[in-house]
C-alpha cells in the first residue's frame, strides 16, 4: 500500500503526518482547499487544490492517481463557530465526507484512515475516557465527527469499507525539526496561545475557568504530540485489514492549564502574563484518554510523554515560524 490520498494535508495534523508517511516511504497525494490549509505546510509536489464540495474535482483526483488508501483531515474544527453556523459544518464536515466516500467507493478505493475526536464523548461521565464510554458529543463540532464514524460503519456492512477512525485528544507541538508547525488563523489553542502571550507584549493568556473542581482548579487535558498522531495515522493504515473501527489516541496524561502555563515560562525563560476570566462554556473540568486499545491494536507507543519536551517544539516553531 504505497499511495495514499491525503485530503486535508495542508493542515497542522494533516502536514505532519504527510512529512511522516513520506519518511516512512509511502507515496502521499496531498489534497485540499487552503482554506485553512497551508500551502507552505505540503512537503510533496503531489499537491491538487480540491475541495470536498466539489464533486469533478474529487472524481478528477481518483481519475488521475491510482490510490490505496485514503487518510481523511478535511474537516472544519472551531467548536465555537459550529454552534453559531452548524450549516457550516455539516455541509462541510458531513456532506463533503459523503462525496468522498462516493468518489472512492465508485473507483473502488475501500480504505480510509480518518481524523476523529474526543469531541464525540461529550460531557466525561469517567476518566480516563476508553472507546466504549458513551458518544454524547455537546457541540456540532462533535456531532458531525460522530455521524461519520457511524457512516463508517454502515459502509462497512454493505460495501466492504475498511475504516479506522482515530479518536485524537488534545494535538500539541511541531516537528521538531522547525520545518512545519502549528498555525491557524484565528488561533485558539491554549499552547498557541500561551506562547503568544509570552513573545507579545500586548497580549495575556486568558484562564478561562480557575474554579474547576481539579487540583489546582483550571481544566485538565490530554496534549498528545502530533508526531505521535501522525505515527498513530501511519499504523492505523496497516491495519484496516485487520481491524475495523475506533480508536483513542492520547498520552492518557492529564495536563491543567496552569501547568502548561509553568511548562511555558520554564521553556522560555518568561513569564506568561495572565487574566483570569470566566469558563468557556462546554469545557468539561477533565479529559484525558485511555490509550490502550492504540498500544495494543496499533501497537503504538507516544514518544512525547513529558509536556516540557512537546512545548518545547511548539517554542521552538514559534521563535522561528515559517508561515
Ligand atoms: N484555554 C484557556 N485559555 C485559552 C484557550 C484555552 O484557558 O485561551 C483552556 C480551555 O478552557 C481548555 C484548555 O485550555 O481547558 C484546552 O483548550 P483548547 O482550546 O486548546 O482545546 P480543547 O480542549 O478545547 O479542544
Amino acid at each position: 500500500m504505497n499511495n495514499i490520498l491525503v485530503v486535508g494535508g495542508a493542515g497542522y495534523i494533516g502536514s505532519h503526518t504527510v512529512k511522516y508517511l513520506m519518511k516512512n516511504g509511502c507515496n502521499c497525494i496531498v489534497a485540499d482547499n487552503l482554506i485553512y490549509g497551508h500551502k507552505e505546510a505540503v512537503l510533496t509536489d503531489n499537491f491538487i487544490l480540491a475541495d470536498l464540495l466539489d464533486i469533478d474535482s474529487l472524481l478528477n483526483i481518483f481519475n488521475n492517481f491510482s490510490i490505496d488508501a485514503v487518510i481523511h483531515f478535511a474537516a472544519f474544527a472551531y467548536v465555537g463557530e459550529s454552534v453559531i453556523n452548524p450549516q457550516k459544518y455539516y455541509n462541510n464536515n458531513v456532506v463533503g465526507t459523503i462525496n468522498l466516500l462516493n468518489a472512492m467507493l465508485s473507483n473502488d478505493v475501500k480504505k480510509i484512515v480518518f481524523s476523529s475526536t474526543c469531541a464525540t464523548y461529550g460531557e466525561p461521565k469517567y476518566t480516563p475516557i476508553d472507546e466504549n464510554h458513551p458518544q454524547n458529543p455537546i457541540n456540532p463540532y462533535g456531532k458531525t465527527k460522530l455521524m461519520i464514524e457511524q457512516i463508517f460503519a454502515d459502509y462497512e456492512k454493505a460495501y466492504g469499507l475498511k475504516h479506522i477512525s482515530l479518536r485524537y485528544f488534545n494535538a500539541a507541538g511541531c516537528s521538531a525539526d522547525g520545518d512545519i508547525g502549528e498555525s491557524h488563523d484565528p488561533e485558539t489553542h491554549l499552547i498557541p496561545l500561551v506562547l503568544k502571550a509570552i513573545k507579545e507584549e500586548s497580549y495575556s493568556l486568558k484562564i478561562f475557568g480557575a474554579d474547576y473542581d481539579t487540583f489546582d482548579g483550571t481544566c485538565i487535558r490530554d496534549y498528545i504530540h502530533v508526531d505521535d498522531l501522525a505515527q498513530a495515522h501511519y499504523l492505523a493504515l496497516k491495519r484496516l485489514d485487520i481491524y475495523n473501527g475506533c480508536i483513542n489516541v492520547g498520552t492518557g496524561i492529564g495536563v491543567s492549564v496552569k501547568e502548561i502555563i509553568h511548562a511555558a515560562e520554564k521553556i522560555s525563560g518568561k513569564t506568561c502574563p495572565i487574566e483570569y476570566c470566566a469558563r468557556r462554556p462546554g469545557d468539561p473540568a477533565k479529559l484525558y484518554a485511555s490509550n490502550d486499545k492504540a498500544k495494543k491494536i496499533l501497537n503504538w507507543e507516544p514518544k512525547y510523554i513529558d509536556i516540557k519536551n512537546i512545548i518545547q517544539t511548539a517554542w521552538d516553531w514559534e521563535i522561528n515560524r515559517k508561515f
